[in-house]
């Protein structure tokens, strides 16, 4: 990496899945609010659903997400109870719409819920949020915990696409990381999904992680596409021990540097290329002809909450604990708790106690930052004429460019900004130029690190 790059390598930058980003993020909006943005979906629009499961069978220690170990099943099964509760209070809440179009699992382990719970979730969202014929339902599995009777239930009720925790296929890092899960155990789990007949496989590897080495990532990642799965998502480990406090059991001392981890990450990139993969935006990579690729070439490419998606709704519903439901309007987030969650839905009320109105401005800024993120390059006055405002509104930010550029990491041409491939990994530091909000006072450890 150059030298003059290590500052804005250690900067802390938001992720970009949303704007205004969840730092933004107020407690108690208001319920009128909130039922202004759900009224608004329109009688045709199509929607998307998203459900969070916020429960695994052991914590790995580079976890960033949301959430905990049940020790047993009696939790997840009054989990599962409230869950079905909020399906139904949603169905009465939600307007006519379109359909579902997209229903995303995520969490935590999906697959931590038994096989009779599975379906029986599947099919209640089925039937409350008219999930259409042709929709994508994708869920992020556990391979370690996935057996044949999850995988009969997933095919039954229709699943269409698995995503795969990989992370990394070194046993030392594995150990380091208390997440072991043989090449073989990956193997099966994907054989056995495509005997099902769910064909479409995503995997999810890391780069940052202790003992990694640009050897042992590219290693890792020619392993993983020798399973030929259609798309990969290669991120790098946030270590932010303040927020997850587990990762404090992650040995500092064997964590690569920036420079290490930005060598890792061309590393990793440049192996799947060499097998066959386009790279998408920061931290994606998919098979020509996935419809990722197709998106990316055409334009169309987008990024929410999961990451780079086709998904065009702009209604998106989350259900469970943390789950973070878009609407135009804005952005309102469950309780993460899961108790106070419960209690909310046993008053026979939505959980959502977060989140964040989204103005004319937010969109426009968020417009252009989306573009950036997905195409790597935006015409600033083309985003600007969509929202009949003259590209003057950013002179700011491409004030702020100039450094930026000055720096090797991009090229402004009039309205036209592109970044470099090679500052790809900075990619969000460029964004951030358009981000209106990271001007204000910002608590020093809310994001992680840019590389
Ligand atoms: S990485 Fe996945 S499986 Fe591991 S603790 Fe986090 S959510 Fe659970």
């Amino acid at each position: 990496m150059r030298k003059e790059w290590m500052t804005l390598a250690t900067k802390p930058v938001p992720r970009y899945t949303s704007y205004p980003t969840a730092a933004q993020f107020q407690d108690d909006i208001p319920d009128t609010l909130t039922e202004q943005w759900i009224s608004s979906i329109g009688p045709n629009e199509p929607i998307s659903v998203y459900v969070h499961v916020p429960f695994c069978e052991q914590l790995c220690w580079y976890c960033g997400c949301h959430t905990t170990v049940p020790n047993g099943y009696t939790r997840i099964g009054r989990f599962v109870d409230m869950l079905l509760e909020e399906i139904k209070l949603w169905k009465a809440k939600l307007p006519e719409h379109g359909g579902g179009v997209h229903l995303h699992f995520g969490g935590g382990t999906p697959n931590a819920l038994n096989a009779d719970d599975m379906l029986r979730v599947l099919d209640a969202l089925r039937e409350a949020f008219c999930i259409q014929d042709h929709a994508e339902i994708s869920v992020e599995l556990d391979p370690r915990t996935l057996g044949p009777d999850m995988i009969h239930a997933l095919a039954a009720g229709g699943v269409t696409r698995a995503s795969l925790g990989v992370q990394d296929f070194n046993r030392t890092v594995q150990e380091a990381i208390n997440r072991v899960q043989p090449f073989l155990l990956v193997e099966g789990a994907v054989e056995a999904l495509r005997k099902a007949e769910i064909n479409a496989i995503n995997f999810d590897l890391l780069y940052g992680l202790p003992h990694q080495t640009t050897e042992s990532v590219a290693k890792s990642a020619e392993l993983a596409a020798s399973l030929n799965p259609d798309r990969i998502s290669a991120f790098g480990y946030a270590h932010v021990p303040w927020f997850a406090k587990h990762q404090r059991a992650i040995d500092e001392r064997h964590l690569p540097g920036s420079e290490a981890r930005f060598a890792q990450y061309h590393a990793l990139g440049e192996t799947l290329v060499a097998c066959g993969y386009t790279q998408i935006g920061l931290d994606h990579f998919a098979k020509e002809d996935d419809e990722l690729s197709l998106a990316l070439s055409k334009g169309q490419l987008h990024r929410n909450f999961q990451g780079y998606t086709t998904d065009t709704c702009r209604t998106l519903i989350a259900l469970g604990p943390s789950g973070i439901s878009e609407f135009p309007g804005g952005f309102a987030q469950n309780a993460k708790d899961i108790r106070a969650y419960s209690e909310a839905i046993k008053a026979g009320k939505l959980a959502l106690n977060r989140g964040v109105p989204r103005t004319r401005d937010d969109r426009l800024h968020g417009a252009v930052i989306e573009r950036l993120m997905c195409d790597l390059s935006v015409d600033v006055a083309k985003v600007c004429m969509a929202f009949d405002e003259p590209v003057s509104h950013f002179a700011g930010a491409f004030e702020r460019l100039r450094e930026l550029q000055a720096l090797g990491l991009c090229h402004v041409e009039g309205s036209k900004v592109t970044v470099f491939d090679d500052a790809r990994i900075l990619l969000r530091n460029v964004a951030q130029c358009f981000d209106a909000y990271s001007t204000q006072a910002m608590p020093e450890k809310r994001h992680a690190k840019a590389v």
